[in-house]
């Protein structure tokens, strides 16, 4: 399977315009997606707080990402690709302690 074969699973726009540049060469996700799914990387390192296994913190870290995507596909605003990195991490972080609340739960309730 070639690099482009395996990225094109990925769900992502690729709007080049909404990509990061390296080299003057747009990346194969848009920033957003690069974010989010570079933020999974911390996955195993969330374990060590748990003080953060939290549903609430987890759907909160969800909203900055929804105001902005959804502010720009209803046209009242146009996101920058910083504040695309920085709500796709919030996001990423977001999934990665819904994972650890589910994880925690079903630990509990199984034993
Ligand atoms: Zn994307």
């Amino acid at each position: 399977m070639s690099k482009e074969e395996l990225l094109a699973i990925v769900p992502c726009h690729r709007k080049p315009e909404r990509c990061l540049k390296i080299n003057g060469k747009p990346m194969a996700l848009c920033a957003r997606c690069t974010a989010l799914y570079s933020s999974y990387l911390l996955l195993p390192f969330l374990y060590f707080v748990p003080q953060l296994h939290s549903l609430a913190i987890a759907l909160l870290l969800q909203l900055p990402m929804l105001a902005d995507g959804l502010s720009q596909k209803w046209k009242w605003r146009e996101s920058t690709n910083p504040l695309r990195v920085v709500t796709g991490t919030m996001s990423g972080v977001g999934q990665c302690l819904f994972i650890w609340f589910i994880a925690d739960w079903l630990s509990k309730a199984l034993s």
